[in-house]
């Protein structure tokens, strides 16, 4: 059984994550990164992969899938001319989403040596980091760190002095939310427009360039060198079982101090927002709902997320996600039906347009949110918006449809009467003009 008591400061996997410390290598090194990285690769390309799997670590991008498993997928012998290749998602584009910036700018050496070990583990040749078309200072950081990591034998040929060669590409988008789709990803990493591809083949089939590919989040890769110096026992002592590990959380909205902290995972909602976000403004009994994991989970609201772990399987259990553990918290000020109506907006804005569920949906959905929201529908709309949900969820090729439905069903499922009213009202206003 996991544990849920506070992280202590000596359990922290980033000790820099504020920017306190220069992310230098120099200052890197006196972090502990990059200290004899070469025995941790000694314990061999299984080996690593056994340790990830045995502490339980799950892709901190969202899907939560767990990350050993996935790199197993990779060929054990690549072919001729057909590298493996692990590509890191570094598009942090969710809104909502603000943890793989801090790693980016403040410890991007620790992604590096996560790079080059977790690259061994799959037998890939290379890594391409893809980072977000916005972040210009971090890309600059995360360029300086490669350079440094070059300089000093840590990357290149014979990297760290582990008999491995592996090359680091750092390649900036152009700012598409739908380029964090780990196959348009892809696509835009060999300059093509960003269409997600239709699955399979998978990635670990054919993927960049025809090639074995993984696609891993920042922070799951940034945590590998941590987890093998300290042990799968050690990660896996922090959270719910099936949860395991440290977490970024990044918490938004009305909370009094707004923050990106490392915590345990399954951590109670109620501690992590007391212990580092200052509680709720306005006090606990101001809490509206919460959006737990970046724009595209469910909404919940205040009173069933008050006690509920903060993990995958807890806030699944309560129709959420956890999705990248961006919490985004909603007092009573807010305006619920037009929160979510921006959302939609979004969704509707960042499809690609390759399918029409989605290119259609996603522009429908909006236009009736925005009519929802001042109540100009008849009572039929809300049963007619969920079933247009339902028809754009699980039919696209692209995770995105299900993004932009869901946020809409979490809204019906527990502010359906806000809905109803609002129409009610409108409806009364209506005749009460005709009568006048
Ligand atoms: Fe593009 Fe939307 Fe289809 Fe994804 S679901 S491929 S974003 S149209």
């Amino acid at each position: 059984m996991g544990t849920t008591t506070p992280l202590a400061d000596k359990d922290r996997i980033f000790t820099n994550l504020y920017g306190f410390q220069s992310p230098d290598l120099k200052a890197a090194q006196a972090r502990g990164d990059w200290d004899n990285t070469a025995a941790l690769m000694a314990r061999g390309q299984d080996g690593i992969i056994d340790e990830i799997k045995a502490s339980g670590l799950r892709g901190r991008g969202g899907a939560g899938f767990p990350t050993g498993m996935k790199w197993s997928f990779m060929p054990k012998e690549p072919k001729p001319g057909k590298p493996n290749f692990l590509v890191i998602n570094a598009d942090e584009s969710e809104p909502g989403s603000c943890k793989d910036r801090e790693i980016l700018r403040h410890d991007p050496h620790k992604l590096l040596e996560g790079a080059l070990i977790a690259g061994f583990a799959m037998r890939a040749r290379a890594a391409y980091i893809y980072v977000r078309g916005e972040f210009l200072q971090e890309t600059d950081v995360l360029r300086a760190a490669v350079a440094q990591a070059y300089a000093a034998g840590l990357l290149g040929t014979n990297a760290a002095s582990s008999g491995f060669d592996f090359d680091v590409f750092v390649h900036r988008g152009a700012g598409a939310y739908i380029c964090g789709e780990e196959t348009a990803m892809l696509e835009s990493l060999e300059g093509k427009k960003g269409f997600p591809r239709l699955k399979p083949p998978f990635p670990a089939g054919a993927g960049l360039y025809g090639c074995p590919t993984t696609v891993n989040n920042v922070e799951s890769i940034a945590v590998v060198p941590t987890i093998l110096r300290r042990g799968a026992a050690w990660f896996a002592s922090f959270g719910n079982p099936k949860n395991e590990g440290t977490k970024l959380f990044q918490i938004s909205g009305h909370v009094n101090t707004p923050c990106v902290v490392e915590e345990s995972m399954s951590i109670p909602f109620r501690e992590l927002i007391d212990r580092h976000a200052g509680g709720i403004r306005g006090g606990w009994d101001n809490l509206l709902a919460v959006i737990p994991g970046g724009s595209s989970v469910p909404l919940v609201p205040a009173a069933e997320i008050m006690d509920a772990p903060m993990d995958f399987d807890g806030l699944k259990a309560l129709g959420s996600g956890l999705g990248t553990a961006a919490v985004i918290v909603m007092d009573k000020s807010t305006d619920i039906v037009r929160a979510i109506s921006r959302i939609s907006y979004f969704y509707k804005h960042e499809s690609c347009g390759q399918c029409t569920p989605c290119r259609e949906g996603t522009g429908w959905m909006w236009r009736t949110m925005e009519r929802l929201r001042t109540g100009d529908a008849d009572p039929g709309t809300i049963d007619r918006l969920i079933d247009v949900t339902k028809q754009v969820e699980g039919h696209t090729i692209c995770a995105l449809g299900d993004a932009a439905a869901w946020p809409i069903q979490g809204l019906v499922r527990h502010f359906r009467p806000e809905l109803e009213r609002r129409i009610a009202e409108r409806e009364g206003g209506a005749m009460m003009e005709a009568a006048e």
